[in-house]
Parts: structure tokens; C-alpha cells; sequence
């Protein structure tokens, strides 16, 4: 059995489905490549949104090494149907496979999570399924729990590389957990070790907050590694999409219209009214710049734009746009990210210079 790849959630997805389906082989793609995004969308409709050509490339990879059992990726928006077409590509291609859902509507129900494990391992019990279940949230939460405290201090590391390595052992470890006591043992152990690394992290960083499609916000290939490129240049970096965030603790939509205040009335669909209200947000905090990924021609995010301009009007701060698509270049989002980077700094100053004069 495989699924398809997002951030580094494959270690909480593999936990998940060889402790409940032990009948199962349970396959990792493989890591996503340049050879993935091809793949992907040299069968894909052309202009169907770049999650969607990660996604097929991830399980033509599966199916090549073996799997015969896939598991779709379900959501919102136009991603929910995706798992038709995907499925009617890869039988035209000549796949003998099962293909399976388990989540509807961006839904997360757990007795139809159990009920579909059942089906495929009639062996589980509710008991060990709940169990699991639980444990693999947790896994969730302390990855992301972690990943937010990297994510504000990386940028300041003293020794290059500390935190990415240390980061790497605890996903290591993290697939090995027994428990919830292990489990929490070795969050401790790692919050404390991250703690411990040495930063050299200014009063006032720049700070940046990062915002958009979800997809393209928590799968670093796709969107060239930005979080990474910006920490190199010393910024203290916010994202709150996160599986958990989505998950647990999304606020409602009526409470995401509220932090929107005027510049949304109706919700717009998919991560679209997050993006507003989290920048309206961001810029209320203070911060130096927001930077909004997109798949290219993703329509919840294209509809957040004009709100987002209206923002950055107002509140004095800029938001630099990206849209990603198979095409879109490395080079081409490190040259806007340099000079979004010169502008911040630039900014900074002449608010110094107004302050002594
Ligand atoms: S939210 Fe955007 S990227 Fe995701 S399915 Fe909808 S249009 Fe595509």
C-alpha cells in the first residue's frame, strides 16, 4: 500500500498504516524529485493544479516499486475529485490497483477510518485502531510542535546544518515510538535538544509570515524550499497551516471572517480566507513582510489576491506573490526572494533613520 508524499507527514502516515493494517506492506514513495514533477505531469491534464501532478507522480513512482493498493489524497475544493481522474489515468496506463479513500471532503472521520482499515485487515479491532489512531495525531502534533520552534530560529543557527541534522534524528526516532510514554519522552528529549542549539538570534529579526494553499505550504519541493531560503538570509519565519492546525485546531469560518474584519465578507473557499485573515493578522503584529504560495491557477487563492493587496495597502507591508507550477523556476524564485529580502532591509532602515530624526 502507498500514498502520496507531503512534508515529512510520511513518517506519521507509514506509523499509522503498519501498526493497523500488519496484514499490509506498507511502501514510502520515494522521495520527491525532479523526476517526480515530470512524471506527473506528462500524464496530467495541463492545467489542472500542480498538487494534483505531485500526487500522480508520487504513485506512478509506487506503483513502479510495487504497491497495488494507493491511497487518494483527499480535500476541498477541486481536490476532491481529483482521485477519479487520477485513478481512470493510471488504469489507462495499464495499473492493476486498488484505489482507496479515507478522506471525504477534507473530513477526517474516524469510524469511517475505521471501518475502510477493517475492509482491508478484518483481523482490527476498534480498540487498536483508536489506540493508533490517537497516537499517530500525537506524532502529528509534536512534528509540528517542533517544526515551529525550527522554524523560528533556523535562520540564526550557529553552526550550519545543526538544526536540519538534529531534525533528521528525531524523525528517526519518531518512527520508532512504542507509545504515548515514548512517544512523549521523546518530544521532551528533542524540544530540549533543540532548545540547547546555539543561536545567534537578534532582539528584532526580520520576521516574515508565510500564507496560501496548503499543499504548496507544507511540501517544500514545491515550492523551492522557500521556508529554507529565507532562513538563510537570517528570517524568522511563521506558517500556521500545518496538518494539525488543519485538523485540530482550524478556526471556524465564522471566526476566520472575524480576524478577516472588513476585508472579507463570505468565505472564499479552501486556505483562500485563511490567507486573508492570517496576513490581516501578521500585518496587525507587526511583521515585516508576508509571502502568499499558490499553485498556479489555484482559484480559492487567485479570489484571496485583491483582499491580500488591500492589506498590504493599509497596513504599510508588503506581500511578495508566488504561483508554482511544473514550469516554474528554481533561479526565477531565489532572484524575487533575494530582492524581497533587499526591500525588507532597506524598509527597516528608513523606519530607524525617521526614529532619530
Ligand atoms: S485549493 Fe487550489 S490547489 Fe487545492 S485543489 Fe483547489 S484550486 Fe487546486
Amino acid at each position: 500500500m502507498s500514498f502520496p508524499h507531503i512534508g515529512n507527514y510520511h513518517v506519521a502516515i507509514e506509523f499509522l498504516l503498519k501498526h493497523v493494517l500488519e496484514n499490509i506492506q506498507v511502501l514510502t514513495p520515494p522521495p520527491i524529485t525532479k523526476k517526480t514533477l515530470e512524471l506527473g505531469s506528462k500524464y496530467s491534464p495541463d492545467f489542472v493544479c500542480v498538487p494534483f501532478k505531485y500526487n500522480l507522480g508520487n504513485y506512478l513512482e509506487a506503483l513502479e516499486q510495487g504497491a497495488n493498493i494507493l491511497v487518494q489524497s483527499g480535500g476541498g475544493c477541486r481536490f476532491g475529485y481529483y482521485g477519479e481522474i487520477q485513478e481512470q489515468i493510471l488504469r489507462d496506463l495499464g495499473y492493476d490497483f486498488e484505489f482507496i479513500s479515507l478522506i471525504d471532503n477534507e473530513k477526517v472521520n474516524p469510524l469511517a477510518f475505521f471501518n475502510r482499515f477493517k475492509r482491508l485487515n478484518p483481523q482490527l479491532s476498534l480498540a487498536r485502531f483508536a489506540y493508533y489512531f490517537q497516537l499517530t495525531f500525537k506524532m502529528i502534533e509534536a512534528m509540528d510542535s517542533l517544526d515551529h520552534m525550527i522554524r523560528s530560529n533556523i535562520g540564526f543557527a550557529v553552526r550550519e546544518g545543526s538544526f536540519e541534522l538534529l531534525h533528521k534524528e528525531f524523525l528517526r526516532e519518531l518512527a520508532a515510538v512504542e507509545g504515548f510514554r515514548s512517544l512523549d519522552k521523546l518530544y521532551r528529549k528533542y524540544d530540549a535538544l533543540f532548545r540547547q542549539l546555539e543561536v545567534n538570534k537578534p532582539d528584532n529579526p526580520l520576521r516574515v509570515g508565510i500564507v496560501g494553499e496548503l499543499y504548496t505550504l507544507m511540501e517544500p519541493f514545491s515550492s523551492c524550499f522557500i521556508e529554507k531560503e529565507l532562513a538563510k538570509k537570517g528570517i524568522q519565519v511563521t506558517r500556521f497551516i500545518t496538518v494539525s492546525y488543519l485538523l485540530r485546531h482550524h478556526p471556524q469560518s465564522s471566526d476566520l471572517l472575524k480576524l478577516a474584519g472588513n476585508y472579507l465578507e463570505y468565505e472564499i473557499g479552501a486556505d483562500g480566507t485563511d490567507s486573508v485573515a492570517r496576513a490581516k493578522m501578521l500585518a496587525e503584529a507587526g511583521y515585516d513582510g508576508v509571502i502568499h504560495v499558490k499553485p498556479f491557477g489555484c482559484t480559492p487563492e487567485v479570489n484571496s489576491m485583491p483582499m491580500l493587496q488591500n492589506i498590504s495597502n493599509d497596513y504599510k507591508m508588503p506581500i511578495l506573490y508566488f504561483s508554482f507550477d511544473a514550469q516554474t523556476s528554481e533561479t526565477g524564485v531565489l532572484t524575487r526572494l533575494e530582492a524581497f529580502h533587499d526591500m525588507l532591509m532597506m524598509r527597516r532602515e528608513a523606519n530607524r533613520w525617521q526614529n532619530v530624526i
